[in-house]
């Protein structure tokens, strides 16, 4: 008999940091008192067997969530290290089992015959997962493979220090700062010598970028910019393009990005050059013609200006939007007050996927910041309850910086629920439009984690899909916060006023002003990811430039070594074009929802059951053509990029 499973009661916050000890050691002892009696007594049974990897998955799974979880969010800095040192421990656990030849023999030994879909889709994962470690692959090589992962790591791990510890300046005359805000002028006075110091770190670069009416400094401080790590990165690039090479052909594929795209939606490395120039492509017509509109704009400053570079981009863009849109953003911000934000996106989004938000005042949570609320699915508090969500939506020492979902619970179906959190820093106030955004983008992946939370396999919990396709449901969510009839549901003034039509047509109009050649500069980062981990070119920057002059629409900038900053070199390696991946799929899926009805419940139902509730049950190329009743195309994109 079992129970029906219950949210797990969280301790006082007090009491946390020893309660994420006690989770650790219990998660762990199980996990490999799993594993122990898997090679103990190998089932003969495929379905006993994945029955018990499952559960040792589950138990890895459990820990390294709250591990993430209060490492970036608990107030007390004990239960933060707490947390760090919980999600280490399952790391060394994780790798010493995708390592494990006696377990894999487990695996590999087994008869997949008359395993139902899930289960015969999670042994081929399960096996593929192993030989992707190397594991069956003999002594001296698995010991190659050993040795060039701690080497990958250590690399990693220094390269991105260079960038963060590369901090360049410039010295100037205060007149050579005009246009910056009097805030960021009062934080900067000039130094006894008369000079200010200005340094490439985003609280003066972007300022900077953005403001400054003087060209030349703007020059001047992108050029450092564009040099941080140079050259001492160079070296730690050629070395990790050659490692991560060197590790794809022992476990017997032609190159890098094969071998990282082979778990991903696009599914093989010669994919990628092919989609980006396709994007390319698509791109080229709006990119040049908002780029002409820069240029013309230029020209009123300096009639001789013959073309746009970067230096001019961003500054120039921000002209345009302002003087060409007039989107008052003081005036949008009036709109939107925390609190009817947070209200409003329940609304719409209990409304679009057919949930009801209860909250639960007395849910024990690590900060009184904290919401907590119970899912229901239908439309009202009696429906049966399918997840927690915890809102943690402000601003607070020792609390991650950036907006994210967590999981705290990945649910199993009749085993345990699913609860999420979404972790942001919003003001509690007023806000500005684009965190309203973010807000959704968000939501987007904890709903996904909820509804997906009901699946047999912990392996396909949740957001558990391919990377490339992961982003597309938050990405296609953000739509209902551009759409001015669902904005006028929550946006409204200090006299209740709701946000006017036409100021949102403005704002969409001034948001869409540069996508085209904003498309094409990410296709250059993409190319570069791509090329450098082919070719693996022996002079970085020679390849830099001509792939910048293919790509991106405004030209390289003499004696600039931009690879030697690009963290996501380290981290997306080879495959930089994911976002824009999604961002295809994510104007396809909306593609189907109508203008008129963006809530109408047949679409909507269909896509929360075909798409969200099926987690990594199957690949995302056919969740997302179950649900368009056909494959997807980037028809829907390129249309949208080229208007
Ligand atoms: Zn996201």
């Amino acid at each position: 008999m079992s129970t029906d499973p219950t949210f797990i009661a969280l301790p006082t916050p007090e009491h946390t940091a020893a309660w994420v000890l006690a989770q650790v050691e219990q998660g762990l002892a199980a996990a490999r008192t799993g594993v122990a009696a898997l090679k103990a007594h190998p089932p003969a049974d495929a379905m006993a067997a994945l029955r018990e990897f499952d559960a040792v998955e589950t138990a890895l799974s459990n820990v390294a969530s709250v591990g993430s979880l209060f490492s970036e969010v608990h107030p007390l800095e004990e239960v933060r290290s707490a947390g760090e040192a919980a999600i280490q421990e399952v790391q060394r656990l994780s790798t010493e089992l995708s390592l494990d030849r006696e377990l894999y023999e487990v695996f590999a030994g087994l008869d997949a015959t008359g395993l139902d879909a899930d289960a015969t889709r999670l042994l081929e994962k399960v096996r593929r997962d192993f030989r992707r470690a190397g594991v069956d692959q003999d002594d001296a090589t698995r010991a190659r493979i050993t040795a060039i992962n701690e080497r990958l790591v250590l690399v990693g791990q220094e390269f991105s220090k260079n960038i963060r510890d590369d901090v360049r300046s410039i010295r100037v005359r205060p007149e050579q700062l005009d246009g910056l805000p009097q805030d960021w002028l009062d934080a900067h006075p000039a130094g006894e010598d008369g000079l200010v110091t200005v340094t490439t770190d985003y609280p003066d670069f972007l300022p900077v970028a953005t403001y400054c009416t003087v060209r030349q400094t703007r020059l001047d401080l992108r050029l450092e910019f564009l040099n941080r790590a140079w050259p001492v990165n160079d070296d730690l690039l050629h070395e990790l393009f050659d490692l991560r090479q060197e590790l794809a052909g022992l476990v017997g594929y032609q190159n890098w990005a094969d071998y990282d795209a082979e778990v991903k939606m696009i599914g093989r490395g010669s994919a990628i050059p092919e989609f980006i120039d396709q994007v390319t492509a698509a791109a080229e017509a709006s990119g040049r013609r908002d780029l002409a509109v820069l240029l013309e704009r230029v020209r009123v400053d300096r009639p001789d200006a013959e073309v746009v570079d970067s230096v001019d981009a961003v500054y120039y863009e921000r002209l345009v939007q302002q003087e060409q849109y007039e989107v008052d953003t003081q005036k949008v911000r009036t709109y939107f007050t925390f609190a009817s934000v947070r209200q409003g996106l329940l609304d719409v989004t209990g409304r679009l996927f057919g949930l009801t938000y209860v909250a639960v005042p007395d849910a024990p949570v690590w900060h009184p910041d904290v919401a907590a609320y119970d899912v229901h699915r239908g439309s009202d508090a009696a429906a049966p309850v399918v997840g927690r969500i915890y809102l943690d939506l402000h601003p607070r020492e020792g609390k991650y910086k950036h907006a994210a979902q967590f999981d705290l619970v990945r649910g199993v179906e009749g085993r345990q629920l699913p609860e999420g959190v979404l972790v942001c820093n919003f003001p509690r106030g007023l806000m500005e439009h684009d965190q309203v955004v973010t807000l959704f983008h968000e939501f987007g992946h904890l709903v996904h984690h909820v509804l997906a939370g009901h699946v047999e396999w912990i392996r396909f919990s949740g957001v558990a899909t391919e990377w490339d396709f992961v982003e597309a449901p938050s990405q296609m969510l953000e739509e209902w916060a551009w759409d001015a009839e669902v904005l006028r549901t929550f946006a409204l003034d200090a006299d209740g006023a709701a946000i006017p039509v036409e100021l949102v047509a403005a704002m969409r109009r001034a948001n869409d002003f540069g996508k085209g050649y904003a498309a094409r500069t990410q296709m250059f980062y993409a190319a570069m990811a791509y090329a450098f981990h082919v070719e693996r070119p022996s002079d970085i920057t020679a390849r830099t430039r001509e792939l910048q002059e293919r790509y991106s629409l405004f030209p390289y900038l003499e004696g600039t070594h931009m690879p030697c900053s690009f963290g996501h070199l380290e981290g997306y390696s080879s495959a930089y074009y994911t976002y824009m991946w999604s961002l295809v799929i994510a104007k396809d899926l909306f593609s189907v929802f109508r203008k008129e009805d963006l809530f109408d419940p047949e679409v909507a139902g269909r896509y929360r059951d075909l798409v969200l509730a099926r987690g990594g049950s199957a690949d995302a190329a056919d969740l997302v053509a179950d649900f368009l009743g056909r494959p997807y195309t980037v028809d829907a994109y390129t249309a949208w990029l080229a208007q």
